[in-house]
């Protein structure tokens, strides 16, 4: 992956902008910084609704495996001992993380398909 020249930034080929002399090895947030491209030119540079979205779907994606350890230490530390509640809920955790990898199969495809409409379309130019 190529450096920007700018902020020393590394990032995939599709961050920068395309060009000689002073356009080369730039990525796009410095190249729109420094006026070298307009906004338009670089639809890879997420305005804030879109990087949000995007960030909310990854999120909503992995949050599942962020949730299940603590729900974990917290039946440990507070329901383990409690009759019959502890073993309800020790029930309830197994079958939880038991089906958080399914689910997070079964989701895949939706995630794939989120962000397919997250991705503005821009063809890489010939040569980078
Ligand atoms: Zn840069």
């Amino acid at each position: 992956m190529p450096t920007c020249r700018h902020c020393g930034s590394t990032y995939p080929r599709e961050f920068f902008i395309h060009g000689n002399g002073p356009k080369t090895q730039v990525c796009v947030q410095c190249g729109v910084d420094k006026g070298l491209v307009t906004k338009e030119e670089v639809p890879v540079l997420f305005d804030k609704g879109t990087a949000g979205a995007r960030f909310s779907a990854v999120a909503r994606r992995y949050s599942i495996f962020l949730y299940l350890p603590f729900l974990w230490v917290l039946w440990a530390a507070t329901l383990a001992d409690v009759e019959p509640w502890g073993l309800f809920f020790l029930g309830l955790l197994l079958l939880l993380t038991l089906a958080a990898p399914v689910l997070f199969l079964y989701r895949g495809g939706r995630y794939s398909g989120d962000m397919a409409r997250l991705s503005p379309a821009y063809d890489r130019p010939k040569g980078h």
